[in-house]
């Protein structure tokens, strides 16, 4: 390639994805059925399938007491089925028709109830009377069922005999876990939460992004080192901060991956800090996709997000998702199927992401090696008067920007933003230059 045509060059063009939408669907699918919950067999399941995509996930087991941060790690809760049953002995409601039918952490449960009793345990969405509710009771001794309002509406017998088939007991917490070393031991942490039950969306377009994701990074270089926690929300979150103080120190960005599987535009929300390089970066990644996107305003309330940037660990994480929690009709009932999480979407989320990454993993600060003057790029054969065609103008003017700003203050996401190119071309000039003896990376400064 002549040096021209290598100025030219906006960058390589991303591959083609090896990856289709329908292979993310699959693994969506596949997990679909499995009752998950904080803890229990289902987690163990759902992180067991997961090795068949990365063998070399790592599965902790972290006892029922042990105390993490403030709270505790609970009682391990499994259920083999649950049902209410009409007088003929037909199963009314049933478990094995929709996990979601069980409130989540029910405790056992066996007798007869008059319809009056039975009602203060069922949970139904009047608005919506077709959908099942997705209900959970992890931190209270209760037991309860969710149905179709129409279900609710049907039953008209005096009694109804109830089963509810679970174990809550001693046992452990359960999360997956995989790292990915780079050149630097400084890490990227992406994360995803585990413990919905039957839902497509909320819970497995995250986790299929995420696993995808890995696959990927695992085949090419890597700057930083990428550690993927497959936990379940909030407790499996401050179970693995609790226990992991060293790699805590060093994650230098992170993403929680949640909600990304149906075709609503994204949603960044800010870390914490509001101006992480993530939040930068994600940001840059979503108006240079020029797809449909919102940049939102950190708050605590949302996924694990919560966790990882609470004050005393303030970390760079921000949440990508499409269509925030709460904001669309499916969300925690069951119209969150296997229809609402389609594979355009989950593909789309997946490149969004890794276009992210590969942008904080090239991000970094050089020290221009000839700052007095502009060095002569024409000797070099990097300056090159091609008159009226615009990406030569733009790549030489990329070039003119990343000697400029090199001076060990700024970043290439500085320099992309300032001077308004796209990242792609601000990352090959410094790689030009860099080749031509003209930069010198610097260390990346200490958080
Ligand atoms: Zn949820």
């Amino acid at each position: 390639m002549s040096l021209l045509a290598d100025v030219l060059a906006p960058a390589p063009a991303a591959p083609p994805p090896a990856v289709r939408g329908e292979d993310l669907h699959a693994l969506v699918r596949r997990l679909y059925p499995i009752c998950r919950s904080i803890t229990g067999d289902g987690v163990r399941e759902t992180l067991a399938i997961l090795q068949e995509y990365l063998p070399e996930l790592e599965v902790h087991e972290v006892p029922t007491g042990t105390p993490v941060l403030d709270w505790e790690v609970p009682r391990e809760w499994n259920i083999r089925d649950a049902w209410i049953k009409n007088a003929r002995g037909k199963r009314v409601v049933d478990f094995r028709r929709h996990n979601l039918h069980v409130v989540g952490y029910s405790v056992p449960v066996q007798g007869i109830f008059t319809l009056e009793a039975l009602k203060k345990h069922l949970h139904t969405l009047p608005e919506q009377p077709q959908l099942i509710p997705y209900r959970t009771a992890y931190y209270a001794e209760t037991w309860g069922f969710c149905l179709a309002h129409e279900q609710l509406e049907a039953l008209n017998e005096p009694h109804y005999e109830v089963c509810i088939d679970s174990t809550l007991a001693p046992g452990a917490l359960t999360y997956g876990e995989l790292l990915l070393p780079g050149e630097t031991d400084e890490e990227i942490l992406i994360s995803s939460h585990v413990c919905h039950p039957s839902l497509a969306n909320d819970n497995l377009s995250g986790i299929a992004v995420a696993v995808f994701l890995a696959r990927q990074l695992q085949e090419r270089p890597r700057r930083y080192s990428y550690r993927f926690v497959f936990a379940p929300g909030t407790i499996g979150a401050i179970t693995w901060l609790s226990r992991n103080a060293e790699a805590v120190a060093r994650i230098r960005h992170g993403l929680v991956l949640s909600l990304l599987g149906e075709p609503g535009a994204f949603t960044y929300k800010k870390s914490r800090r509001g101006t992480a390089d993530v939040d930068r970066a994600v940001a840059l990644a979503l108006r240079e996709a020029a797809v449909p996107h919102r940049v939102v305003e950190f708050e605590p309330y949302g996924y694990d997000e919560r966790q990882y940037c609470s004050p005393g660990f303030n970390l760079p994480v921000g949440g990508l998702s499409r269509t925030p929690y709460g904001q669309f009709p499916e969300y925690h009932t069951s119209a969150d199927n296997l229809d609402f999480v389609q594979p355009e979407a989950l593909l789309d989320s997946l490149l969004l992401a890794q276009s992210a990454l590969s942008l904080l993993d090239a991000n970094r600060r050089y020290q221009n090696l000839s700052p007095y003057g502009e060095p002569a790029l024409g000797r070099r054969g990097l300056y090159h008067a091609v008159s009226g065609h615009p990406d030569a103008a733009r790549a030489q003017l990329a070039l003119l920007w990343v000697l400029n700003l090199s001076d060990g203050q700024h970043s290439l996401l500085d320099i992309a933003e300032r001077a308004s190119l796209p990242f792609a071309q601000v990352q090959h000039a410094a790689e030009l230059l860099l080749a031509h003896d003209l930069l010198l990376p610097l260390p990346d400064p200490a958080p």
